[in-house]
Protein backbone atom coordinates (compact mmCIF):
# COMPACT_ATOMS: atom_id res chain seq x y z
CA UNK A 1 0.00 0.00 0.00
CA UNK A 2 1.00 3.48 -1.38
CA UNK A 3 1.84 5.95 1.46
CA UNK A 4 -1.37 8.01 2.14
CA UNK A 5 0.01 11.08 0.94
CA UNK A 6 0.03 10.19 -2.40
CA UNK A 7 -3.03 10.75 -4.48
CA UNK A 8 -2.42 7.29 -5.99
CA UNK A 9 -3.22 5.84 -2.58
CA UNK A 10 -6.62 7.70 -2.35
CA UNK A 11 -7.21 6.33 -6.01
CA UNK A 12 -6.69 2.88 -4.70
CA UNK A 13 -9.14 3.03 -2.22
CA UNK A 14 -11.51 4.51 -4.64
CA UNK A 15 -10.73 1.80 -7.35
CA UNK A 16 -11.49 -1.05 -4.07
CA UNK A 17 -14.84 0.92 -3.10
CA UNK A 18 -18.15 -1.16 -3.34
CA UNK A 19 -20.16 2.55 -3.39
CA UNK A 20 -18.34 3.79 -6.08
CA UNK A 21 -21.00 3.52 -8.66
CA UNK A 22 -23.43 5.42 -6.47
CA UNK A 23 -21.54 8.76 -7.55
CA UNK A 24 -24.27 8.20 -11.11
CA UNK A 25 -26.45 8.06 -9.06
CA UNK A 26 -26.92 11.67 -8.10
CA UNK A 27 -26.58 14.64 -10.27
CA UNK A 28 -23.44 16.38 -10.50
CA UNK A 29 -24.30 19.43 -11.94
CA UNK A 30 -20.50 20.78 -12.08
CA UNK A 31 -17.72 17.61 -12.27
CA UNK A 32 -14.92 20.42 -11.42
CA UNK A 33 -16.34 21.48 -8.10
CA UNK A 34 -16.33 19.39 -5.04
CA UNK A 35 -18.81 19.19 -3.22
CA UNK A 36 -17.97 18.65 0.78
CA UNK A 37 -21.59 19.69 2.17
CA UNK A 38 -23.80 16.91 1.72
CA UNK A 39 -24.34 16.98 5.44
CA UNK A 40 -25.96 20.10 5.18
CA UNK A 41 -27.90 20.06 1.98
CA UNK A 42 -27.10 16.36 0.52
CA UNK A 43 -26.82 16.25 -3.68
CA UNK A 44 -30.12 15.72 -5.98
CA UNK A 45 -30.55 11.50 -6.61
CA UNK A 46 -30.73 11.50 -10.14
CA UNK A 47 -34.33 9.77 -10.21
CA UNK A 48 -35.84 12.75 -8.02
CA UNK A 49 -36.99 15.41 -11.01
CA UNK A 50 -38.63 12.65 -13.17
CA UNK A 51 -40.45 11.24 -9.85
CA UNK A 52 -41.63 14.48 -9.01
CA UNK A 53 -42.33 15.62 -12.42
CA UNK A 54 -44.47 11.89 -12.99
CA UNK A 55 -46.17 12.90 -9.76
CA UNK A 56 -47.00 16.98 -10.52
CA UNK A 57 -48.18 15.93 -14.01
CA UNK A 58 -49.49 12.50 -13.42
CA UNK A 59 -50.99 12.03 -9.79
CA UNK A 60 -51.96 15.74 -9.27
CA UNK A 61 -52.64 16.93 -12.89
CA UNK A 62 -54.52 13.90 -14.08
CA UNK A 63 -55.34 12.13 -11.02
CA UNK A 64 -56.54 15.33 -8.93
CA UNK A 65 -58.37 14.71 -5.53
CA UNK A 66 -58.71 10.82 -6.93
CA UNK A 67 -54.54 10.58 -5.78
CA UNK A 68 -55.39 10.84 -2.15
CA UNK A 69 -56.00 7.23 -1.99
CA UNK A 70 -52.58 6.63 -2.19
CA UNK A 71 -51.44 9.50 -0.69
CA UNK A 72 -52.90 9.07 2.81
CA UNK A 73 -50.46 6.50 3.11
CA UNK A 74 -47.44 8.09 2.40
CA UNK A 75 -46.38 9.31 5.13
CA UNK A 76 -46.09 6.18 7.07
CA UNK A 77 -45.23 4.25 4.17
CA UNK A 78 -42.04 6.10 3.59
CA UNK A 79 -41.58 5.97 7.16
CA UNK A 80 -41.30 2.28 6.82
CA UNK A 81 -38.73 2.53 4.37
CA UNK A 82 -36.75 5.21 6.89
CA UNK A 83 -37.50 3.29 9.87
CA UNK A 84 -37.05 -0.15 8.64
CA UNK A 85 -33.91 0.16 5.85
CA UNK A 86 -32.01 2.88 7.45
CA UNK A 87 -32.73 3.27 11.47
CA UNK A 88 -33.29 -0.45 12.92
CA UNK A 89 -36.59 0.31 13.77
CA UNK A 90 -39.88 -2.30 13.17
CA UNK A 91 -42.73 -1.29 10.41
CA UNK A 92 -45.08 0.69 12.24
CA UNK A 93 -42.63 2.64 14.06
CA UNK A 94 -41.63 5.68 11.70
CA UNK A 95 -43.42 8.60 9.98
CA UNK A 96 -42.78 11.17 7.92
CA UNK A 97 -44.44 14.72 8.99
CA UNK A 98 -43.62 18.40 8.91
CA UNK A 99 -40.30 19.77 10.36
CA UNK A 100 -37.28 18.24 12.77
CA UNK A 101 -38.45 21.38 15.14
CA UNK A 102 -41.74 20.28 14.60
CA UNK A 103 -41.61 16.94 15.47
CA UNK A 104 -38.81 17.44 18.44
CA UNK A 105 -41.70 19.91 19.51
CA UNK A 106 -44.47 16.95 19.28
CA UNK A 107 -42.53 13.75 20.83
CA UNK A 108 -41.00 16.10 23.96
CA UNK A 109 -44.41 17.38 24.86
CA UNK A 110 -45.67 14.04 24.28
CA UNK A 111 -42.85 12.86 27.01
CA UNK A 112 -43.47 15.02 29.20
CA UNK A 113 -47.11 14.23 29.82
CA UNK A 114 -46.60 10.65 29.74
CA UNK A 115 -44.50 11.74 33.25
CA UNK A 116 -46.66 14.49 35.01
CA UNK A 117 -44.99 14.21 38.60
CA UNK A 118 -41.31 14.41 36.47
CA UNK A 119 -40.88 18.21 36.13
CA UNK A 120 -37.30 18.10 34.06
CA UNK A 121 -35.87 18.10 31.06
CA UNK A 122 -32.12 17.00 30.07
CA UNK A 123 -30.24 18.21 27.63
CA UNK A 124 -26.87 19.93 26.38
CA UNK A 125 -25.54 23.14 25.86
CA UNK A 126 -23.95 22.23 22.70
CA UNK A 127 -26.82 20.69 21.41
CA UNK A 128 -28.59 21.84 17.95
CA UNK A 129 -29.94 25.48 18.53
CA UNK A 130 -33.63 24.53 17.24
CA UNK A 131 -33.49 21.90 19.55
CA UNK A 132 -32.13 24.03 22.47
CA UNK A 133 -34.48 26.93 20.94
CA UNK A 134 -37.26 24.08 21.11
CA UNK A 135 -36.86 22.51 24.47
CA UNK A 136 -36.43 26.19 26.09
CA UNK A 137 -40.18 27.06 25.09
CA UNK A 138 -41.60 23.74 26.12
CA UNK A 139 -40.14 24.23 29.23
CA UNK A 140 -41.25 27.49 29.82
CA UNK A 141 -44.97 26.63 28.72
CA UNK A 142 -45.37 23.44 30.83
CA UNK A 143 -43.56 25.32 33.99
CA UNK A 144 -40.75 22.77 33.68
CA UNK A 145 -37.01 22.59 33.95
CA UNK A 146 -34.51 22.39 31.41
CA UNK A 147 -31.34 21.07 33.02
CA UNK A 148 -28.28 21.87 30.21
CA UNK A 149 -25.53 19.43 30.53
CA UNK A 150 -22.40 21.18 29.82
CA UNK A 151 -20.67 19.61 26.59
CA UNK A 152 -17.58 19.74 25.12
CA UNK A 153 -17.79 21.53 21.78
CA UNK A 154 -15.12 19.32 20.25
CA UNK A 155 -14.91 16.35 22.19
CA UNK A 156 -19.05 15.65 22.67
CA UNK A 157 -21.04 15.18 25.61
CA UNK A 158 -19.20 13.33 28.96
CA UNK A 159 -21.50 10.51 30.12
CA UNK A 160 -20.37 11.03 33.36
CA UNK A 161 -21.32 14.88 33.38
CA UNK A 162 -24.84 13.31 31.65
CA UNK A 163 -25.54 10.51 34.52
CA UNK A 164 -24.84 13.90 37.17
CA UNK A 165 -27.78 15.51 35.38
CA UNK A 166 -30.67 12.53 35.55
CA UNK A 167 -32.36 11.99 38.35
CA UNK A 168 -35.73 10.51 39.65
CA UNK A 169 -37.25 14.15 38.45
CA UNK A 170 -36.48 13.94 35.17
CA UNK A 171 -39.32 13.02 32.20
CA UNK A 172 -37.05 13.02 29.12
CA UNK A 173 -33.58 13.29 28.13
CA UNK A 174 -33.23 14.11 24.64
CA UNK A 175 -29.82 14.74 22.40
CA UNK A 176 -28.30 14.82 19.32
CA UNK A 177 -27.03 11.80 17.97
CA UNK A 178 -23.53 13.50 15.81
CA UNK A 179 -22.95 16.54 16.45
CA UNK A 180 -23.51 19.05 14.06
CA UNK A 181 -20.71 21.60 15.05
CA UNK A 182 -17.53 18.80 15.75
CA UNK A 183 -19.05 15.60 14.29
CA UNK A 184 -18.47 13.90 17.68
CA UNK A 185 -21.11 10.95 18.19
CA UNK A 186 -23.03 9.72 21.43
CA UNK A 187 -23.20 6.18 22.44
CA UNK A 188 -27.21 5.92 22.27
CA UNK A 189 -27.20 2.37 24.29
CA UNK A 190 -24.94 3.81 27.00
CA UNK A 191 -26.88 7.23 27.27
CA UNK A 192 -30.38 5.32 26.84
CA UNK A 193 -29.24 3.09 30.01
CA UNK A 194 -28.51 5.91 32.09
CA UNK A 195 -32.18 7.82 31.63
CA UNK A 196 -33.98 3.98 31.93
CA UNK A 197 -32.26 3.52 34.76
CA UNK A 198 -34.14 6.53 36.41
CA UNK A 199 -37.70 5.70 34.56
CA UNK A 200 -37.06 8.66 31.74
CA UNK A 201 -37.43 8.47 27.92
CA UNK A 202 -35.50 9.68 25.77
CA UNK A 203 -35.17 11.31 22.47
CA UNK A 204 -32.65 11.29 20.16
CA UNK A 205 -32.23 13.83 17.23
CA UNK A 206 -30.85 11.92 14.27
CA UNK A 207 -30.54 15.00 11.76
CA UNK A 208 -26.37 14.12 11.14
CA UNK A 209 -25.99 10.20 11.57
CA UNK A 210 -29.44 8.76 9.44
CA UNK A 211 -28.17 8.10 6.39
CA UNK A 212 -24.44 8.31 7.43
CA UNK A 213 -23.74 5.82 10.56
CA UNK A 214 -25.53 3.02 11.87
CA UNK A 215 -28.59 3.63 13.93
CA UNK A 216 -30.28 0.79 15.70
CA UNK A 217 -33.35 2.74 17.43
CA UNK A 218 -34.94 -1.21 18.41
CA UNK A 219 -31.46 -3.12 19.25
CA UNK A 220 -30.57 0.15 21.42
CA UNK A 221 -34.12 0.68 23.66
CA UNK A 222 -34.90 3.89 21.73
CA UNK A 223 -37.77 5.48 23.14
CA UNK A 224 -38.34 8.63 20.55
CA UNK A 225 -36.54 10.08 17.44
CA UNK A 226 -36.55 12.90 14.95
CA UNK A 227 -34.61 13.56 12.17
CA UNK A 228 -34.37 15.51 8.88
CA UNK A 229 -34.32 14.24 5.69
CA UNK A 230 -32.46 17.07 3.39
CA UNK A 231 -28.87 15.84 4.80
CA UNK A 232 -27.92 12.45 4.29
CA UNK A 233 -31.02 11.58 2.99
CA UNK A 234 -31.14 13.89 -0.27
CA UNK A 235 -34.41 14.49 -0.15
CA UNK A 236 -33.86 18.86 -0.41
CA UNK A 237 -34.24 21.48 0.74
CA UNK A 238 -37.30 21.81 3.37
CA UNK A 239 -38.48 18.48 2.77
CA UNK A 240 -40.62 16.95 5.50
CA UNK A 241 -38.74 15.18 8.76
CA UNK A 242 -39.55 11.63 10.39
CA UNK A 243 -40.15 10.37 13.91
CA UNK A 244 -39.94 7.97 15.16
CA UNK A 245 -41.71 5.58 18.35
CA UNK A 246 -41.10 2.20 19.64
CA UNK A 247 -44.65 0.93 19.21
CA UNK A 248 -45.38 0.01 22.69
CA UNK A 249 -45.26 3.43 23.45
CA UNK A 250 -47.62 4.55 20.98
CA UNK A 251 -50.85 4.35 22.60
CA UNK A 252 -50.21 5.83 25.75
CA UNK A 253 -48.27 9.39 24.31
CA UNK A 254 -50.71 12.31 23.50
CA UNK A 255 -48.71 14.83 21.05
CA UNK A 256 -50.04 18.33 21.25
CA UNK A 257 -51.07 19.41 18.28
CA UNK A 258 -54.64 17.56 18.13
CA UNK A 259 -55.04 17.62 13.96
CA UNK A 260 -57.08 15.97 11.89
CA UNK A 261 -54.13 13.75 10.49
CA UNK A 262 -53.86 12.13 14.40
CA UNK A 263 -57.70 11.16 14.00
CA UNK A 264 -58.35 7.92 13.99
CA UNK A 265 -61.75 7.91 12.14
CA UNK A 266 -60.84 10.74 9.94
CA UNK A 267 -63.11 10.75 7.59
CA UNK A 268 -65.48 10.28 10.02
CA UNK A 269 -65.41 14.03 10.88
CA UNK A 270 -65.83 13.62 14.43
CA UNK A 271 -67.11 15.61 17.25
CA UNK A 272 -64.05 14.95 19.48
CA UNK A 273 -60.40 14.57 18.86
CA UNK A 274 -59.52 10.88 19.39
CA UNK A 275 -56.54 9.60 18.30
CA UNK A 276 -55.51 6.62 15.94
CA UNK A 277 -53.79 4.60 17.81
CA UNK A 278 -50.94 3.75 15.96
CA UNK A 279 -47.69 6.25 14.72
CA UNK A 280 -50.74 8.18 12.75
CA UNK A 281 -51.54 9.72 15.93
CA UNK A 282 -48.19 12.01 15.78
CA UNK A 283 -49.73 13.16 12.19
CA UNK A 284 -51.01 16.83 12.07
CA UNK A 285 -52.53 18.38 9.15
CA UNK A 286 -52.42 17.75 5.41
CA UNK A 287 -48.66 16.32 4.56
CA UNK A 288 -46.20 17.65 1.86
CA UNK A 289 -46.78 15.11 -0.75
CA UNK A 290 -44.83 15.92 -3.29
CA UNK A 291 -41.93 16.99 -1.05
CA UNK A 292 -42.59 13.18 0.25
CA UNK A 293 -41.95 11.79 -3.37
CA UNK A 294 -38.53 13.39 -2.82
CA UNK A 295 -37.88 11.50 0.86
CA UNK A 296 -38.76 8.30 -0.89
CA UNK A 297 -36.06 8.70 -3.63
CA UNK A 298 -33.53 9.50 -1.69
CA UNK A 299 -34.32 7.13 1.16
CA UNK A 300 -34.58 4.34 -1.20
CA UNK A 301 -31.37 5.33 -2.58
CA UNK A 302 -29.41 5.38 0.78
CA UNK A 303 -31.19 1.86 1.35
CA UNK A 304 -29.89 0.59 -1.53
CA UNK A 305 -26.03 1.57 -0.54
CA UNK A 306 -26.91 0.27 2.90
CA UNK A 307 -26.23 1.97 6.24
CA UNK A 308 -23.16 -0.51 7.07
CA UNK A 309 -21.95 -0.16 3.95
CA UNK A 310 -22.03 4.41 4.24
CA UNK A 311 -20.87 4.05 7.99
CA UNK A 312 -17.61 1.88 6.88
CA UNK A 313 -16.80 4.55 4.12
CA UNK A 314 -17.67 7.74 5.78
CA UNK A 315 -15.27 6.25 8.60
CA UNK A 316 -12.20 5.66 5.79
CA UNK A 317 -13.30 9.15 4.03
CA UNK A 318 -13.12 10.50 7.63
CA UNK A 319 -10.19 8.79 8.42
CA UNK A 320 -8.41 9.88 5.25
CA UNK A 321 -9.01 13.37 5.83
CA UNK A 322 -8.00 13.38 9.62
CA UNK A 323 -4.81 12.09 8.48
CA UNK A 324 -4.19 14.76 5.69
CA UNK A 325 -5.11 17.17 7.79
CA UNK A 326 -2.73 16.35 10.30
CA UNK A 327 0.07 16.19 7.93
CA UNK A 328 -0.32 19.37 5.93
CA UNK A 329 -2.89 21.39 7.78
CA UNK A 330 -1.64 21.22 11.55
CA UNK A 331 1.72 22.82 10.38
CA UNK A 332 -0.83 25.84 9.00
CA UNK A 333 -2.60 26.85 12.04
CA UNK A 334 -5.75 24.41 11.00
CA UNK A 335 -6.56 21.68 13.44
CA UNK A 336 -8.65 18.99 13.89
CA UNK A 337 -10.75 18.87 16.92
CA UNK A 338 -13.17 15.62 15.38
CA UNK A 339 -12.85 13.12 17.81
CA UNK A 340 -10.22 10.67 16.06
CA UNK A 341 -11.75 7.36 17.34
CA UNK A 342 -14.45 6.54 14.00
CA UNK A 343 -16.70 5.22 16.22
CA UNK A 344 -17.06 8.45 18.52
CA UNK A 345 -17.84 10.57 15.06
CA UNK A 346 -20.08 11.31 12.11
CA UNK A 347 -19.40 11.42 8.65
CA UNK A 348 -18.05 14.84 8.99
CA UNK A 349 -14.60 16.40 10.04
CA UNK A 350 -14.54 20.08 11.49
CA UNK A 351 -11.14 21.95 11.59
CA UNK A 352 -10.36 24.97 13.89
CA UNK A 353 -8.88 28.19 12.95
CA UNK A 354 -8.93 31.48 13.76
CA UNK A 355 -9.66 32.86 10.45
CA UNK A 356 -11.77 29.71 9.58
CA UNK A 357 -14.47 31.84 8.03
CA UNK A 358 -12.57 33.75 5.53
CA UNK A 359 -10.83 30.08 5.04
CA UNK A 360 -14.36 29.21 3.64
CA UNK A 361 -15.08 31.60 1.85
CA UNK A 362 -11.99 31.38 -0.08
CA UNK A 363 -12.15 27.84 -0.34
CA UNK A 364 -15.87 27.90 -1.88
CA UNK A 365 -14.40 30.36 -3.97
CA UNK A 366 -11.65 27.57 -5.28
CA UNK A 367 -14.17 24.74 -6.26
CA UNK A 368 -14.49 23.31 -2.47
CA UNK A 369 -18.31 23.37 -1.29
CA UNK A 370 -17.42 23.44 2.55
CA UNK A 371 -19.36 25.49 5.48
CA UNK A 372 -18.28 27.47 8.72
CA UNK A 373 -19.60 27.40 11.96
CA UNK A 374 -19.26 29.73 15.05
CA UNK A 375 -16.36 29.77 16.26
CA UNK A 376 -13.82 29.69 14.03
CA UNK A 377 -15.11 25.88 12.73
CA UNK A 378 -14.62 24.66 8.97
CA UNK A 379 -16.56 21.66 7.83
CA UNK A 380 -15.74 19.49 5.88
CA UNK A 381 -18.92 16.98 5.24
CA UNK A 382 -17.48 13.94 2.43
CA UNK A 383 -21.57 12.31 1.91
CA UNK A 384 -19.89 8.39 1.41
CA UNK A 385 -23.43 8.18 -0.84
CA UNK A 386 -21.31 9.75 -3.73
CA UNK A 387 -18.20 11.58 -2.18
CA UNK A 388 -14.80 9.97 -3.60
CA UNK A 389 -11.32 9.46 -1.71
CA UNK A 390 -9.81 11.58 -4.40
CA UNK A 391 -11.96 14.59 -3.75
CA UNK A 392 -10.90 14.25 -0.28
CA UNK A 393 -7.34 14.12 -0.88
CA UNK A 394 -7.69 17.31 -3.71
CA UNK A 395 -10.14 19.56 -1.19
CA UNK A 396 -7.04 18.85 1.14
CA UNK A 397 -4.17 19.96 -0.92
CA UNK A 398 -6.56 23.12 -2.08
CA UNK A 399 -6.84 23.70 1.32
CA UNK A 400 -3.07 23.95 2.31
CA UNK A 401 -2.37 25.64 -0.80
CA UNK A 402 -5.03 28.29 0.15
CA UNK A 403 -3.94 28.88 3.72
CA UNK A 404 -0.14 28.58 3.07
CA UNK A 405 -0.89 31.40 0.04
CA UNK A 406 -2.78 33.66 2.61
CA UNK A 407 -5.33 34.58 -0.43
CA UNK A 408 -8.20 33.86 2.25
CA UNK A 409 -7.02 37.00 4.43
CA UNK A 410 -8.56 39.37 1.00
CA UNK A 411 -12.29 37.66 1.83
CA UNK A 412 -14.76 39.57 4.31
CA UNK A 413 -14.22 39.04 7.80
CA UNK A 414 -17.88 39.21 8.89
CA UNK A 415 -19.72 36.27 8.43
CA UNK A 416 -22.96 36.88 5.96
CA UNK A 417 -26.36 35.40 6.89
CA UNK A 418 -26.37 32.45 5.76
CA UNK A 419 -23.06 30.24 6.74
C1 LIG B 1 -30.41 20.15 10.54
C2 LIG B 1 -30.85 19.88 11.92
C3 LIG B 1 -32.14 20.25 12.33
C4 LIG B 1 -33.04 20.97 11.39
O1 LIG B 1 -34.30 21.24 11.87
P1 LIG B 1 -35.40 21.86 10.89
O2 LIG B 1 -36.62 21.90 11.68
O3 LIG B 1 -35.45 21.01 9.67
O4 LIG B 1 -34.91 23.22 10.49
C5 LIG B 1 -32.53 19.93 13.62
N1 LIG B 1 -31.69 19.31 14.47
C6 LIG B 1 -30.44 18.95 14.11
C7 LIG B 1 -29.55 18.24 15.06
C8 LIG B 1 -29.98 19.25 12.82
O5 LIG B 1 -28.75 18.91 12.46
Amino acid sequence: MSDHTERRYAQGLDDADVLAGFRDRVVIADPEQIYLDGNSLGRLPATTATRLQAAVTGDWGRGLVGSWQGWVEQATRVGDLIGTELLGAAAGEVAVSDSTSVNLYKLAAAALGAHPDRRVIVTDDDNFPTDRYVLAGLAEQRGCELRVVHSDIDGGLDSDDLSAAIDDDVALVTLSHVAYRSGARIDLAACGELAHAHGALVLWDLSHSAGSVSVELSATGADLAVGCTYKYLCAGPGAPAFLYVRSDLQAALRQPIWGWFGQSAQFEMGAGYDPHPSIRRFGVGTPSVLATYAVEEGARLIAEAGVDRLAAKGAALTTLAIELADEWLAPLGLRVVTPRDPGRRGAHITLQHPAAWQICQALVHDGVVADYRTPQRLRLGPAPLYTRFVDVYDAIVRLRELVASGRHARYDAEPTRVT
